[in-house]
């Protein structure tokens, strides 16, 4: 019988769960530890900046309203630390009570990639967490002129867009904003964010050009009866996500 090697065996990936009621860190922690993770915890925000600094987690599933430094904070921390050190990006789930859309707008704008809103399901929390680690993984040997999600592959150098290997006419606008989206699947993005990275900082207000954008760039890609991957997060923004 043939013994048969994996070719690179997967490292356990570590979890920091930041989270002050112990009946909701007691349940996630035992069902990522289930999930095959190795899992610390953190109940308040001092604590977890330390476990972040010395034994940096692969992923964080950080509570929003916490005594003390809050969510917010510590995320806010995360990405200047990164940005100052030149450090990889810290994947970062938070967790915000039902209701506070405001709540999630700030997560998301401080630098959160995705959230879930209390209660949840446990499965949808391994599936958001499992999303953002695949995210995560370094892209070695793709080009990074090329994005792919599901089967739709958009080429920067060559500003096309296939799905499919069907070839997609965008507009430059909705061209740019399909690169930002396939640049960060799985992560839901602020209408704030989108209209500054597609129109640059000095584009405010009300206008509902982001969603005519939005709508035109669904209609293309959705022409040959393909399933919708540009989803609507109701009050905050958009995400790039096969449903
Ligand atoms: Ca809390």
């Amino acid at each position: 019988m043939a013994i048969v090697h994996s070719d690179a065996p997967e490292r356990t990936r570590t979890i920091l769960i930041v989270e002050d009621e112990p009946a909701i860190s007691g349940f996630v922690r035992r069902g990522l530890i289930f999930e095959g993770f190795d899992v610390h915890v953190a109940d308040n925000g001092m604590d977890a900046l330390a476990r972040l600094r010395d034994t940096p987690p692969d992923l964080v599933v950080l509570d929003l309203m916490l005594p003390g430094i809050d969510g917010i904070q510590i995320t806010q921390r995360i990405r200047a630390a990164e940005e100052a050190e030149g450090t990889p990006r810290l994947p970062i789930l938070m967790l915000t009570a039902r209701d506070a859309v405001a709540d999630r707008v700030a997560g998301l704008d401080a630098g959160a990639d995705d959230y879930l809103v209390k209660p949840f399901d446990f499965d949808e929390l391994v599936a958001r967490v499992r999303a953002l680690l695949r995210r995560a993984m370094p892209t070695t040997g793709i080009s990074q002129d090329v994005l792919t999600f599901e089967n739709i592959t958009l080429n920067l150098t060559s500003h096309t867009v296939e799905r499919d290997g069907q070839m997609i006419e965008l507009t430059p606008r909705e061209f740019d904003l399909l690169a930002i989206l396939m640049r960060h699947p799985n992560q839901v993005l602020t209408r704030q964010t989108l209209m500054q990275r597609v129109w640059g900082d000095d584009f405010y207000g009300e206008s509902n050009v982001l969603e005519v954008v939005i709508g035109n760039l669904r209609r293309a890609l959705e022409a040959s009866d393909d399933t919708r991957v540009v989803q609507t997060v109701r009050g905050i923004g958009y995400v790039l996500r096969a449903q």
